[in-house]
């Protein structure tokens, strides 16, 4: 098997001009490459008791799954407005230009349970602080934030300071 992170490829100026887009495809194809990366991942959390692992829309369903099953967790998806069939938190962030929302269920994290959040790529960090947050204030304690790739130079780490921010890739 070659290594990981060959499997994860960049496409340039996608979905727009000037953003590098880390492409996890051709990692989802690879059976072996699929089972090394979350054993790294898991690596990167130590042994902790993790009772909820939440993904946030769409990637972090991914691996945030598969961690879960690995950890013996259950799963929470972080989800975009309207997505979620059931009473919902939401929380704004600001975007570059405008504004997001990403939503959680309500019944999804007890009071006093840990959480690992996980997505493919922490970028500039907003979308992780918002699902932070929303996960914060139903009374989830965050034992990590755990991501495929960083792209450091948008600074992502400096909006969850505070927080374990663990990273496979760190570009
Ligand atoms: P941010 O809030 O800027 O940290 O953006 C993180 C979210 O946007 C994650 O859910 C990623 O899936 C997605 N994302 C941001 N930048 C990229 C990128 N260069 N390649 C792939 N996904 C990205």
């Amino acid at each position: 098997m070659k290594d990981i992170e060959s499997y994860i490829r960049e496409i340039p100026d996608f979905p727009k001009p000037g953003i590098q887009f880390k492409d996890i495809t051709p990692l989802l194809q690879d059976p072996d490459a699929m089972l090394e990366t979350v054993s790294r991942l898991i690596e990167m959390i130590g042994d902790v008791k993790i009772d909820k692992v939440v993904g946030i829309e769409s990637r972090g369903f991914l691996f945030g799954t598969l961690l879960a099953q690995r950890l013996n967790a259950g799963f929470v998806p972080v989800r975009k407005p309207g997505k979620l069939p059931y009473k919902t938190y939401s929380e704004v962030y600001e975007l570059e230009y405008g504004k997001d929302t990403l939503e959680i269920h309500q019944d999804a994290i007890k009071k006093g349970e840990t959480v690992l959040l996980h997505d493919d790529v922490l970028a500039t960090g907003g979308t992780a602080r918002t699902a932070c947050n929303l996960i914060k204030k139903m009374g989830g304690i965050i034992v990590q934030c755990n991501f495929l790739t960083e792209l450091s130079y948008l600074n992502g780490r400096n909006k969850l300071r505070g927080y374990d921010v663990e990273s496979l890739f760190i570009y």
